[in-house]
């Protein structure tokens, strides 16, 4: 009989994101028209979740939606996906998590977020889902949950040997309690900055501010993102860079969740670090080549060919 395929879970948010193109983001008082726009699925939590499953995991998600009809939507389509939507809750008189986000002609982004239902994410609801975070293999998690949830789900995983990763995005300070639970801390340069003091500019700046992670909280792997120069990794004493791939950029948003989708479903089939570290940044180089979030992202076989 084959084995089982190991378990991903992701607990995170899910939104509606409102995209506009426009040349340069809106000054103050500024009104502006966009050159196109669009309304996709986002949030750092499904993103991954889809991103997982687009590259072959086996995903459930833990999360909430309102009961409208894009929240329904997300549901099915997620399922159809191929993904569990067992943990995800449609919440009575809540609107589904949204976003409005700009990017400009460089391709950068300007975001403001609405997390609705996504704000409804008890601890009591990570709790209720005890079974789908210690039955996984590895708990995925970011920030845009509230953070006693964070820290009840990453408590169970522990209890289960269920390894954590922790995206520290967006950038917030985080207490001690949900760091020490985390095996795998994978901030960008301003999120590292926010947990750490350090300003991390240079290569030795990352291996500064991992110095810091791994002595005040014992994170055993800090993984930074560098954006376009790719990934700093630091463990077990050493750290290293792992360059990114050169592509053309047109809109960077979920290039962080694609490669957090590629990093996790390679780990998951028990792939080297460095070599889930090159899947998951051939799978964001990818992504950053196209418009969206959810809809950037590659499949199992454009980023094998990519990466070919
Ligand atoms: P975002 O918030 O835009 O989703 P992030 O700030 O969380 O991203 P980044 O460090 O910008 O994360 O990017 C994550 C990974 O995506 C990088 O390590 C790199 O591999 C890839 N990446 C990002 N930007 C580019 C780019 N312009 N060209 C190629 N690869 C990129």
């Amino acid at each position: 009989m084959a084995a089982a395929q190991p378990k991903l879970t992701v607990l995170g948010s899910i939104n509606v994101d409102h995209l506009l193109q426009v040349d340069a983001f809106p000054r103050p008082g500024e009104t502006l028209t966009a050159n196109q726009y669009d309304i996709v699925g986002g949030g750092k939590g499904a993103n991954q979740a889809v991103a997982a499953t687009k590259l072959g995991a086996n995903v459930s998600m833990i999360g909430c939606v309102g009961k409208d009809a894009i929240g329904s939507q997300f549901v099915a389509d997620f399922s159809a996906m191929g993904m569990d939507v067992s943990g995800i809750e449609a919440i009575e008189g809540a609107a589904t998590g949204l976003a409005m986000i700009y990017v400009d002609a460089n391709g950068e982004n300007n975001i403001g977020i609405w997390p609705g239902a996504n704000a409804l994410l008890t601890k009591a609801k990570a709790a209720e889902h005890q079974s789908l975070i210690q039955d996984a293999d590895l708990l995925l998690m970011q920030l845009e949950s509230p953070i006693e949830t964070l820290i009840e789900a990453a408590k169970l995983a522990k209890a289960a040997a269920t390894q954590v990763i922790l995206n520290p995005a967006p950038a917030k300070a985080l207490p001690e309690e949900l760091l020490e639970h985390v095996d795998m801390l994978t901030p960008n340069e301003t999120e590292a900055e926010l947990l750490t003091g350090i300003k991390v500019e240079t290569l030795e700046d990352a291996q500064r501010a991992a110095n810091k992670l791994h002595s005040d909280y014992g994170i055993k792997q800090v993984l930074i993102t560098l954006g376009k120069r790719g990934v700093w990794l630091s463990q077990d004493g050493q750290g290293q860079q792992i360059e990114g791939f050169s592509v053309e950029a047109k809109d960077t948003t979920a290039a962080g969740d694609t490669f957090h989708g590629g990093l996790v479903t390679a780990l998951l089939e028990g792939k080297p670090l460095i070599d889930a570290i090159v899947f998951g940044q051939g799978a964001a180089a990818l992504s950053v080549t196209q418009m969206g979030a959810q809809s950037s992202i590659p499949s199992r076989q454009q980023t094998e060919q990519f990466l070919a």
